[in-house]
């Protein structure tokens, strides 16, 4: 289940007390286009923790579940609604085979790891674990990769990514002669639209300053204690 927030909330009904949302706009589980969706809230099908509802997709004309919580908070009378996304769960590699970012090779070599480790074949999983490092550093390093160890590419990593260039670019977006940043200052009107992607951009900003990179030195660290052992 996915968090539709707040800023992609586009509209309400009110239903007794409750506000109840009723235009919502998110990633489309089914064809996976950004697009909206009017739900159709059951009030027949009330549960303590909240309610079920049936949004069509403005794109492609398929019903989603939603399920609409109740707020912990008793006095906020506002529902969180939330997407089911079947398929990001059956698949996370569905994403990543729509972006175009990443080479297809590496995509199926990831996809053989997750299939082979799942079925407990732990040295078919090493290998092919390899396999995906190997063509991660071969899609940034290309040629240059040729000749040199695995640990010697990651090394060179660093120099072939430019791990700086989003943050700057938020940087700029946040001018203060820009438009933007008048609008966080309430200097200038503010849409739901506006407000829907700057929460999109607090989440992906702290998931990459903060959630990722202590990911990786959690599980880097687990890593190099088991090997410190052994
Ligand atoms: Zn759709």
């Amino acid at each position: 289940m996915r968090r539709i927030l707040p800023g992609a909330i586009l509209s309400h009904t009110q239903y007794g007390y409750l506000k109840v949302p009723k235009n919502v706009k998110s990633q489309c589980p089914k064809c996976g286009k950004s697009s909206e969706f009017t739900l159709k809230t059951n009030y027949y099908q009330v549960t303590k923790r909240g309610l079920f509802a049936e949004g069509i997709c403005s794109e492609c004309k398929k019903p989603s579940e939603f399920v609409l919580m109740f707020n912990s908070n008793r006095l906020n009378r506002e529902l969180e609604v939330y997407i089911y996304s079947p398929s990001d769960l059956r698949d996370p590699l569905d994403q990543l085979e729509r972006n175009k970012h990443i080479p297809i090779d590496l995509v199926r070599a990831y996809r053989s790891a997750l299939n082979v480790s799942q079925s407990k074949d732990n040295s078919a999983a090493a290998v092919m674990s390899k396999r995906v490092l190997e063509s991660v550093l071969k899609h940034f390093l290309g040629e240059d990769s040729n000749g040199l160890s695995l640990s010697q590419q990651f090394q060179q990593l660093p120099n072939y990514i430019d791990l700086t260039k989003q943050i700057q670019d938020v940087g700029y977006l946040v001018h203060p002669d820009g438009s933007f940043y008048e609008m966080l200052e309430l200097k200038r009107e503010i849409d739901d639209e506006t407000i829907t992607l700057v929460t999109e951009l607090l989440e992906v900003l702290i998931e990459y300053l903060f959630v990722l990179p202590e990911k990786i030195e959690s599980i880097h660290d687990k890593i190099e204690q088991k090997f410190k052992k052994g």
